[in-house]
C-alpha cells in the first residue's frame, strides 16, 4: 500500500468514527442540532462507502451509486448552512433559496444523462462555491462577533469552511495534473478531514474542550470578583456581573433583576430606564425565581405585552435562568439570553448557577459594606459632634470665666467705692477676653464654610508683601522679631481679608509654638510657578506623624498640651481652606524642637476675575 493510499484509508476510518460518535449522540439526545451533525457526517460518510463499494465491485462507477454519491456531495453545503443556522440565525430567504437550488441541482443531476452539457457542471460547481463563501462569511462575522467559548467554537467552524475550500480547490488541482493524482487526492482526503475534525469541534465541542474554552473567562471573573462588592454603586456591580456572566458562557447578552420586595417585581435596568417583570408571569425567568431552581428553555416565546415593557426579551430565543440566592434572602435572577439552543451546552445550567451563587455573594457583600458604611459614618458624625462640642465648650469656657470673674470683681468694687475712677487694667482684660471670644466663635463659623467651599468671596487688588508687612508690624515682639525677605511688591487678585488672616493664623501659630522666643522669618517670592509664601519659626517644631493630620479639623501636635499652649486645632483646617479655595496648597516641612515652615504656593493672578452669572 502506497503513503497516499495509506492516507486516504485513515481519513475514512476517521470520518466513519466521528459519523458513529455523532450518531449515538444524535440518538441520545435527538435536538435538532445534534440531528443536523449526524447529517453533515452521514454525507461524507455514504460516500465513502460507494467508493470502497466501487472500489471491490459492487457497485458500478456509472450506476444508482455515483448518483447518490453525487447527490450527497451536492448536499453538503446545504447540510452545513442548517448546521450554521443553528448557532448564528441565517437569514430565511438565504435558507430558502438555497433549499431550492439544492433540489435544481438535484434533479439535474438525476434527470440530465451522464454527459451533461459542461455548463452545466460549471453552474452545479458555482453553487457549491456560492454556498460555502456563504458560509465562511457568516461564520467569520459571527467569530469576530462573538465572546469567550463561543468564540472559539465559530472560529473553529470557519476554520472548518476554510479547509473545505482548500478541499475543493484542490481536488479540482488534481484534475488539471493527472500525473499526480494519487498524492492530490490524498491530500484532498486530508484536508477534508481537517474540515470535518473543525467542524466537529464548533458544533459540537467535546464536554472537556468546552470546559478547558471556558476557563480563561470564568477565572477572568472570579479573579475580579472579589473586589465587585467595591464598585461605587450597584448598578455598577450589576453590570460587572452581567459582563462577567456573558463573557464566563460565550454569549453576547446576560442580565440580572434584582428582586423588589415591597412591590413583588424583578426590576431590569437597561441603559438608564428601569423594567420591572412580574414572578407571576409565565416565563422561564420568573419560573426560576419562583422555584429557586436553574431553567433552561430553548425555545422562548414572549408575550407582546412583556416584551414591549422590556426591550432584551426582543431578541431572545434560548435562554438559561437561575436565581440569585443568599441562604434564604432572595435576591434576584440572572438570565443568559443565546438566539439559539446550542450555544448552550448541557453543563451550562451548573455554570450559570455557580455564576449566580457568586452574584449571590458579590450583591450580599455589597449590602454588607453599605449597612457597615452606614454605621460607620453615624458614628463619625457622632464622634465630630462630641469633638466638637467638647472643643468648643473647653475653649470658650477659659475667656468665658476670666471675664465674669472680671466683670464681678470691678462689679464688687464698684459698689464698695462708687466714685473710684475707672479700673483700666480689668477693663482691657475685658476687652482682651472678649476679643478672644469672639475669633473662636468666628473660627468655629469659619470652620463649617470650609466645607461649603464658602470662605473665599470677593477678590480684590492685594499687595501682598504690604500685606505682610502689616501683619509683622502689628505681631511681632521684641522676643518674636519679624524679617520679610521676597520681592519688595506682589501685587494680585485675592480675597484680601482671607489670605491676612491665614498669615495671621501662621504667624500666630509660630509665635505661640516658639516659648522661648525667636525670629520669625516671612517670605513673599513670585516664582513661575505662582506666588510662595513661608512663614518660618525655631519653636518646638512638629513630630513627623503628626504632620499629615494638622490640617484636619480639631487635630492637634502630640508634642502640645492644652494648658501650656491653648487652642481649638481649628486654625489650620481653616488656612487650608483658604489656600484650596484660591486654587493653592499649602505644605509643612519641620524639625521637632528645631522649628517648623508653613509654605504657602498660590496661583498668580494678575487681573481681576470675572464671573460670569449665568
Ligand atoms: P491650634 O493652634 O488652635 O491648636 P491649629 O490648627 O492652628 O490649631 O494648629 C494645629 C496644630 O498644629 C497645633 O495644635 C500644633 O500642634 C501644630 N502647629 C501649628 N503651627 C505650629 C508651629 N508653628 N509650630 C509647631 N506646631 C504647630
Amino acid at each position: 500500500m502506497s503513503a497516499d493510499q495509506l492516507l486516504t484509508y485513515l481519513s475514512w476510518l476517521m470520518f466513519t468514527i466521528i459519523f458513529v460518535v455523532v450518531t449515538v449522540q444524535a440518538i441520545r439526545r435527538p435536538s435538532r442540532a445534534h440531528l443536523d451533525i449526524a447529517l453533515l457526517f452521514a454525507a461524507p460518510v455514504l460516500i465513502i462507502a460507494i467508493a470502497i463499494g466501487t472500489l471491490l465491485g459492487v457497485f458500478s462507477s456509472t450506476g444508482v451509486a455515483a448518483y447518490l454519491a453525487s447527490s450527497a456531495l451536492l448536499s453538503l453545503p446545504y447540510l452545513l448552512v442548517r448546521l450554521v443556522d443553528d448557532i448564528i440565525v441565517a437569514a430565511l430567504w438565504v435558507r430558502r433559496s438555497i433549499e431550492v437550488l439544492l433540489v435544481i441541482a438535484l434533479i439535474c443531476l438525476w434527470v440530465l444523462p451522464v454527459e451533461r452539457p459542461a455548463w452545466i457542471n460549471i453552474l452545479l460547481e458555482l453553487y457549491v462555491i456560492a454556498v460555502l463563501i456563504y458560509v465562511i462569511f457568516a461564520s467569520v462575522k459571527a467569530t469576530l462577533k462573538a465572546r469567550g467559548v463561543t468564540h472559539r467554537r465559530l472560529a473553529a467552524m470557519s476554520l472548518g469552511s476554510l479547509f473545505l475550500v482548500m478541499n475543493i480547490a484542490v481536488g479540482s488541482l488534481g484534475l488539471w495534473l493527472p500525473e499526480q493524482i494519487a498524492l492530490w487526492r490524498a491530500m484532498a482526503e486530508l484536508l477534508g478531514l481537517a474540515a470535518g475534525v473543525s467542524y466537529l469541534v464548533g458544533f459540537a465541542p467535546p464536554r472537556w474542550l468546552r470546559r478547558a474554552w471556558q476557563e480563561p473567562e470564568l477565572r477572568a471573573f472570579l479573579g475580579r470578583a472579589a473586589t465587585l462588592p467595591r464598585l461605587p454603586t450597584t448598578n455598577a456591580i450589576v453590570q460587572a456581573l452581567q459582563q462577567g456572566a456573558a463573557d464566563s458562557i460565550g454569549i453576547e447578552n446576560a442580565r440580572i433583576g434584582l428582586w423588589d420586595e415591597a412591590n413583588q417585581v424583578l426590576l431590569f435596568e437597561q441603559a438608564g430606564q428601569q423594567a420591572a417583570l412580574s414572578i407571576d408571569e409565565d416565563i422561564p425567568t420568573a419560573h426560576a425565581f419562583r422555584m429557586q431552581k436553574p431553567i433552561f428553555s430553548p425555545n422562548t416565546h414572549y408575550s407582546e405585552q412583556i416584551r414591549a415593557r422590556s426591550a432584551h426579551f426582543n431578541s431572545a430565543s434560548a435562554l438559561l435562568a437561575a436565581p440569585i440566592t443568599a441562604g434564604t434572602r432572595r435576591l434576584g435572577v440572572l438570565i443568559a439570553y443565546a438566539p439559539r439552543a446550542p450555544i448552550f451546552a448541557d453543563d451550562d445550567l451548573a455554570l450559570i448557577q455557580l455564576l449566580a451563587d457568586q452574584a449571590a455573594v458579590i450583591l450580599e457583600s455589597r449590602v454588607l459594606i453599605d449597612q457597615a458604611a452606614r454605621v460607620h459614618g453615624r458614628e463619625e458624625a457622632a464622634r465630630l459632634k462630641e469633638d466638637f462640642l467638647s472643643a468648643a465648650a473647653h475653649d470658650l469656657k477659659t475667656p468665658l470665666t476670666t471675664l465674669v470673674a472680671r466683670a464681678q470683681l470691678m462689679e464688687r468694687r464698684a459698689q464698695r467705692d462708687p466714685t473710684a475712677p475707672a479700673d483700666q487694667a480689668s477693663i482691657q482684660v475685658l476687652i482682651t477676653e472678649a476679643q478672644r471670644l469672639k475669633r473662636l466663635v468666628l473660627d468655629l463659623l469659619d470652620a463649617t464654610r470650609v466645607e461649603q467651599g464658602q470662605l473665599v468671596s470677593r477678590r480684590e487688588k492685594v499687595d501682598l508683601v504690604v500685606l505682610v508687612h502689616d501683619i509683622c508690624a502689628r505681631l511681632a515682639t521684641p522676643r518674636h522679631p519679624c524679617t520679610i525677605d521676597g520681592e519688595t511688591e506682589v501685587v494680585g487678585y485675592y480675597d484680601q481679608q482671607r489670605i491676612a488672616q491665614l498669615l495671621d493664623n501662621l504667624v500666630e501659630n509660630a509665635i505661640k509654638y516658639s516659648p522661648d522666643g525667636g525670629p520669625i522669618r516671612i517670605s513673599v517670592r513670585h516664582e513661575d510657578s505662582g506666588i510662595n509664601m513661608s512663614v518660618t519659626d525655631h519653636g518646638i517644631g512638629i513630630p513627623a506623624d503628626d504632620i499629615p493630620h494638622l490640617f484636619t479639623r480639631f487635630h492637634r501636635g502630640t508634642n502640645v498640651d492644652d494648658r501650656r499652649f491653648p487652642g481649638m486645632g481649628l486654625g489650620l483646617f481653616i488656612c487650608k481652606g483658604i489656600v484650596e479655595q484660591h486654587g493653592g496648597q499649602i505644605m509643612i516641612h519641620s524639625q521637632p524642637g528645631q522649628g517648623s515652615t508653613f509654605q504657602v504656593s498660590l496661583p498668580f493672578v494678575p487681573n481681576e476675575v470675572v464671573t460670569y452669572d449665568s
